[in-house]
């Protein structure tokens, strides 16, 4: 990491990580971002030090973390553990995803959270920062299973949840399916139809148009925007996209889209690579309809090929290509991984995923002159959108999907506009994640002062 030289950051850091010991994905996120907002600190040193600013907006304003019985197909009784983690609701009502997957623990679910206020602020949207979830695996489970699991944990979220308070969403594991019997019990328990409550609904039932499609979508218009400030045009480039889950399938449908070739895509067990351009049409069947394994592409598309992960490397990283879209989880990209990247000639790095490169990976990405989207400004368009759902159900109206893109459009390009004047302003080169942490932190920090010392 970057050396720091601001005492009163370098001091934080120290403190945080004697505060927070077994969680190292939070202390990952903060190092990432409290290096990069030195040169504003710097400048504000000892106001923020006399508000005690960074050490309140490191420290949640509240962590629920609670019990989610719930009875399987077979008769017995399944323990969980939930979580729902309130980080910083300054500019608005907490926000933020809800993630079902085994490796869910406190520390996972801080980072996410922390991450998540400073996405929210660049949409330049009402939102505060938030996120949750459970380490149940829905891999395997029948429908019924899924939906007893989503009420027994909503009979609980359903305390700390509200339209004006905090609203979640999907995050891997929670898709339409999940948020539906989440919704469904919600509305039961408090017998009204407060539909802004979550996001990610059915079209039925509050649910907006394109934001199935948001993230994926808003990624590549950050890539677009980020690569025309460098004079480079998608069209003709080749893309690797890292998972197959909602964030990639619609990150390569745009890239698609836009006119560049995505050749791998992959799960957790391993990769497909097509040389003359992913099918996207079979992998939706797969894992939209089917939820089945990305092998099972080659049984559709002949010529295709398969690499199974052993462990270290995800075997997608070996394929080379101009952009890689890491969409599938945290940490996929550790150094060795951006040393091959790097080797390969690769151009653009666009982090669909929240935190999938490590520290020392963004570091040498940026130093080897890689171009690297940054997740909690590329990715914002999922959240962008959900708070466009939200609009939608408080003045109970129901806009195109036209509509609706169009507006994520001018969001994304926004985000990206905010990033490099940020670079400008700082000299940061090409390092956009430091421009877009800096932006971010501009807006929180003087709603928190604002509004005293909370
Ligand atoms: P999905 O559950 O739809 O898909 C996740 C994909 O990533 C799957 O292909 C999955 O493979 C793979 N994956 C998950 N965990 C691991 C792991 N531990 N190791 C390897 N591969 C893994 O999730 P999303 O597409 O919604 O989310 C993907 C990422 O994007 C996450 O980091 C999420 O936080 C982030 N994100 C999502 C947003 C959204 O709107 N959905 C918004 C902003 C960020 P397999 O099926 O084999 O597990």
């Amino acid at each position: 990491m970057t050396l720091i030289a601001t005492k009163y950051l370098s001091d934080l850091i120290v403190q945080a990580e004697s505060k927070n010991k077994n969680e190292p994905e939070f202390i990952q996120a903060l190092k990432e971002v409290l290096s990069t907002l030195e040169p504003v600190i710097k400048e504000h040193e000892s106001e923020y030090k006399s508000l005690a600013l960074l050490e309140r907006l490191i420290e949640p304003e509240r962590i629920v973390s609670f019990r989610v019985p719930w009875v399987d197909d077979k008769g017995q009784v399944q323990v969980n553990r939930g979580f729902r983690v309130q980080f910083n609701g300054s500019i608005g009502p907490y926000k933020g995803g809800l993630r079902f997957h085994p490796s869910v623990n406190q520390s996972i679910m801080k980072f996410l959270a922390f991450e998540q206020i400073f996405k929210n602020a660049l949409t330049g949207l009402p939102i505060g920062g938030g996120k949750g979830g459970s380490d149940f695996n829905p891999k395997g489970k029948s429908d019924m299973e899924i939906m007893k699991f989503c009420q027994s944990f909503m009979n609980e979220l359903q305390k700390h949840i509200g339209q004006d308070v905090d609203v979640p969403a999907g995050d891997i594991g929670v898709g339409g399916r999940e948020i539906g019997y989440l919704f469904g019990q919600f509305r039961r328990i408090r017998n009204a139809y407060e539909a802004g409550v979550l996001t990610g609904k059915g079209l039925e039932y509050g649910g907006s148009l394109a934001r199935k499609e948001a993230t994926g979508y808003g990624l590549m218009y950050f890539m677009r925007e980020m690569l025309k400030a460098s004079n480079i045009g998608l069209e003709g480039k080749t893309v690797i996209i890292s998972g197959s889950g909602n964030v990639a399938i619609y990150a390569c449908e745009k890239a698609q889209m836009m006119g560049a070739k995505v050749v791998g895509m992959s799960d957790s067990s391993g990769c497909i690579y097509d040389s003359d351009g992913i099918k996207l049409d079979v992998i939706k069947e797969i894992k939209e309809v089917r939820r089945g394994r990305i092998k099972e592409y080659l049984d559709v598309v002949q010529g295709a090929k398969y690499f199974e992960n052993t462990s270290g490397t995800p075997r997608i990283y070996e394929i080379k290509a101009d952009i890689v879209l890491p969409c599938a989880t945290q940490n996929d990209i550790n150094i060795e991984t951006a040393k091959l990247l790097v080797n390969n000639g690769v151009i653009a790095v666009g982090e669909g995923a929240n935190m999938p490169c490590t520290n020392e990976a963004v570091e040498y990405l940026i130093q080897n002159n890689v171009l690297l989207a940054p997740g909690k400004a590329a990715n914002a368009g999922g959240v962008a959108t959900s708070a466009l759902e939200m609009s939608q159900n408080s003045i109970r109206d129901f806009w195109t999907f036209d509509v609706v893109d169009k507006k994520l459009e001018a969001i994304m390009v926004n985000i990206f506009n905010q990033c490099q004047r940020e670079v400008n302003e700082y000299n940061l080169g090409i390092n956009y994640l430091a421009g877009a942490n800096i932006a971010a932190f501009k807006k929180i920090s003087n709603a928190m002062i604002a509004q005293g010392i909370i």
